[in-house]
């Protein structure tokens, strides 16, 4: 173990009206400084904002609209800062804040800024704590749920294990709050059906995800051969006792995991697609089961404006997204060669390169073992 990513939830940091409370915090923090002492590279993504902004306005509920939940990230945001710097000082340790929305991640530039502030921090031995950027967030480019954002981040610091805190403790086959006999699920390999069955219903009064966010992030990482936790930030040891293999919370293994590269990864979920492509059933049988590259022929309707380079959907005519990839040709071009063979692309084309319109090795599939090289 090398690197490890820790997400903090709301409610590992602050009570249901928001207040944050120092002692959770001090009791989250020990830990991480004893990782880190360990040798071990710690990163955090931390959620409290809005929360603490609830509770420095004394709030009762959090509100709905958009702009007052910008306005409170603004205000709580720094309020959790200077809490972190108060309690990690203790420990002669300083914090570096990054904030960052889903664009961030799509422009290969400021990833790559991104990736060399954070080996930066890590090398002055300042702890990065993250957050979404939620006072500048739209629909288009927030990320939506902090369990999502550690997941999209554990690749960019290397990671081999994201901790995920909560209010509970791990994956329970039913509702715990509904149900006193539903059981713990201590360790999961695969993400299928019955786990997000699982998952469902379960929201924090502060926080954002609830139990789905934290399996979409787990399939996330897994895909990326980074292993899980779930585990309560009220065990006095939790983040310990999951590095030292302790049965506690909810391990979800990447052994089955998908493996894909850095580059497929960020294709498959880092990227923004910027269209879609409409494919028939022939092309769609074609890409999931032999992994073809998207030709001309299968390409029924092109949807939005998109350059060369950039990343699509193909979606099937159902309407269900089954893969990414990055175009070979701008939207005006495909539309002129959708549903002709590839051979006259030539012919039409004054800009032909290529007889792909997304090579195989730029497409990756959303399920299924394959687009895993490279
Ligand atoms: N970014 C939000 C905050 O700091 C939290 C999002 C989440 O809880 O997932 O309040």
């Amino acid at each position: 173990m090398q690197s490890v990513m820790i997400k903090i939830g709301t409610s590992s940091l602050c009570d249901d009206l928001g207040v944050l409370s120092l002692e959770k915090m001090m009791h989250l923090v020990v830990q991480i400084v004893e990782i880190q002492r360990r040798g071990i590279k710690v990163t955090l993504v931390s959620s409290g904002a809005i929360g603490a902004g609830m509770g420095v306005l004394a709030l009762k509920e959090k509100p709905t609209q958009m702009k007052q939940k910008q306005a409170l990230a603004a205000i709580g945001q720094a309020h959790l800062m200077k809490a972190y710097e108060d309690v990690f000082k203790i420990f002669e340790c300083h914090c570096a804040q990054i904030l960052v929305n889903h664009d961030d991640f799509d422009d290969r530039k400021r990833l790559m800024n991104l990736t060399n502030a954070l080996e930066s921090i890590h090398e002055y031995g300042a702890i990065a704590i993250i957050n979404e950027n939620d006072t500048l967030a739209t629909d288009e480019i927030k990320v939506g749920d902090n369990d999502t954002l550690a997941a999209l981040m554990a690749p960019i610091v290397k990671a081999d294990l994201l901790i995920i805190t909560s209010d509970i403790d791990g994956l329970y086959d039913d509702n715990p709050h509904t149900n006193k006999d539903a059981k713990r699920i201590p360790y999961v390999q695969t993400i299928g059906q019955d786990i997000m069955d699982m998952a469902k219903g379960t929201v924090s009064k502060v926080g954002t995800g609830g139990m789905s966010s934290k399996i979409h992030a787990a399939k996330i990482v897994m895909d990326a051969n980074i292993d899980m936790a779930i585990v309560s930030s009220n065990e006095k040891t939790g983040l310990l006792d999951v590095l030292e293999g302790k049965d506690i919370g909810t391990y979800f293994s990447s052994k089955l995991g998908r493996n894909l590269s850095l580059r497929n990864h960020w294709i498959l979920y880092r990227s923004i697609p910027k269209g879609k492509l409409i494919v028939d059933d022939g092309c769609k049988k074609a890409l999931l089961n032999l992994h073809t590259s998207l030709l001309s022929s299968g390409i029924v309707e092109v949807v939005g404006v998109f350059l060369q380079g950039q990343v699509v959907d193909i979606v099937d005519v159902q309407g269900n997204i089954i893969a990414r990839g990055i175009v070979g040709y701008a939207s005006h071009e495909i539309d002129l060669v959708k549903g002709r063979k590839s051979k006259e692309m030539q012919t039409i084309l004054s800009t032909y390169v290529r007889g792909e319109i997304i090579h195989a090795n730029d497409l990756v599939l959303m399920e299924g073992k394959h687009g895993t090289s490279n």
